[in-house]
């Protein structure tokens, strides 16, 4: 078989431990032998990170405004066992975190479904991606707690000189006080990374807040969806779409009541609840994926778990992990595919879609990282190594793709 051909390279963000091994193997296994790799490679791994100062992530980052497409395998946070551990000059901030504030992305989170792993609700029958608004409300707050009685008092002073001031509440005792905030911009941000993203996955769009009590907070970010919706409003048309607003509360029941296989946008707040919940009702956090959007239509896709850290030392003793590769996988197919469509490459697209579905063979004939194996039901599942795993999803690649 000739190689598949790419034209624009892939900024490939390398990780760190255990999801660094899984890394190469899938590299070795499921993509060199059929793909002509082309990618811009930035180490992210934590030693890299500290030996560039961590310019080596601002550098993926805007490899990735640059090219448009990124795949970024775990990396690790450090705190402080991981100062000594790596015996770092500074306590690096999250990758994620810095990459996600240059391009100003939303994240979009979706569990890979299968049939023999059901979900803890039983209605579910596709997945639920939820994205999360990673910007202010709680997570930005002020807050006081007050001993006496006394005034509380909400003041903006504009930079015109106009002042607004409102009261909060009148205390005859002792109490806490929050303010929060969010910006225009933020929210009009995560409302087209939200539009974009349900056209490129052809899936309707739910939002929820809270605006009958929070009229001008919440209210605010219902009028700036409905506004900027106004510029998807054709394309979701003609892609058969929908964007669906509801009230928080009524999201949840319907949610719980539904098939699945639409979008869920979240507030903040919301998002860091829901999305903990809906991945554990799906069954496994190595099963999700994770993909960064920005406003204006760049993409990084990634797994949603860490660097899987207790498998790595296990490794690092020498013994074979089964540790499960799925999510970094999809995290490189979900990049090929969107590389294939935005070069136009046919062939690419489908080798995306062939690698997930050899994925999914190997998995319905019950050949699975042990992690699932305690998961499934009506198959008689065997719990292979990581390398056994890929091994058996390149045998069903090469049939898929002839090779
Ligand atoms: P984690 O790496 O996701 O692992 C937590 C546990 O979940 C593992 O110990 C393992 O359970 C299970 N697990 C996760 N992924 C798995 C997989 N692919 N296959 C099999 N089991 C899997 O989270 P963590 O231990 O909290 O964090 C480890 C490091 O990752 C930290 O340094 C953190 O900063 C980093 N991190 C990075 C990202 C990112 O880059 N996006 C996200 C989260 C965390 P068992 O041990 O019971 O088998
Ligand atoms: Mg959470």
């Amino acid at each position: 078989m000739e190689k598949i051909k790419m034209t624009t390279p892939l900024v490939e963000m390398d990780g760190d431990e255990m999801t660094r091994i899984l890394w190469k193997m899938i590299k070795d296994e499921l993509i060199l032998p059929f793909v002509d790799l082309k990618t811009e490679y930035y180490d992210l791994g934590l030693p890299y990170r500290d030996k560039t100062s961590d310019q080596v992530t601002i550098d993926s980052a805007n490899a990735t405004k640059r090219l448009g497409v990124a795949v970024k395998c775990a990396t690790i946070t450090p705190n402080v066992q991981r100062m000594s551990e790596y015996n770092l000059h500074q306590m690096w901030k999250s990758p994620n975190g810095t990459i996600r504030a240059m391009l100003d992305g939303t994240v979009f989170r979706t569990p890979i479904t299968i049939p023999s792993i059901h979900p803890a609700v039983k209605f579910w029958k596709k997945p639920i991606t939820i994205a999360r608004h990673a910007y202010g409300d709680v997570y930005r707050d002020v807050e006081i707690q007050t001993t006496e009685p006394g005034v509380a008092k909400l003041v903006f002073e504009g930079a015109s000189g106009e002042r607004i001031e409102e009261v909060i509440h009148e205390f005859s005792g002792p109490g806490v006080i929050e303010g929060m905030h969010n910006t225009d911009a933020s929210i009009r941000s995560f409302a087209h990374s939200c539009f974009k993203y349900a056209l490129d996955v052809k899936q309707t769009l739910w939002f929820a807040t809270k605006d009958t009590i929070s009229k001008k907070y919440d209210g605010r970010f219902k009028a700036i969806f409905e506004e900027v919706f106004q510029e998807y409003k054709d394309a979701f048309e003609k892609a058969g779409i929908e964007y669906f607003y509801t009230l928080i509360d009524d999201a949840v029941a319907r949610v719980m009541r539904s098939e699945g296989g639409f979008i869920w946008a979240c507030k903040n707040y919301d998002g860091d609840v829901m999305s903990d919940m809906v991945s554990t009702a799906f069954g496994s956090l190595a099963m999700m994926t994770s993909v960064l959007v920005s406003p204006d239509g760049k993409y990084e896709y990634e797994a949603a778990h860490g660097t899987v850290t207790r498998h790595y030392y296990k490794y690092l003793k020498g013994e074979e992990t089964s540790t499960n590769p799925m999510a970094t996988i999809f995290a490189w197919s979900g990049a090929f595919r969107k590389r294939g469509e935005l070069d136009n490459l046919p062939e690419l697209v489908n080798y995306a879609n062939q690698l997930e579905q050899a994925c999914f063979d190997t998995l319905n004939e019950g050949l699975e990282t042990k992690d699932l194996v305690n998961l499934s039901e009506g198959i008689t599942p065997k719990g292979l190594t990581s390398l056994q795993f890929l091994q058996e999803i390149r045998k069903r690649l090469e049939v898929r793709l002839g090779a």
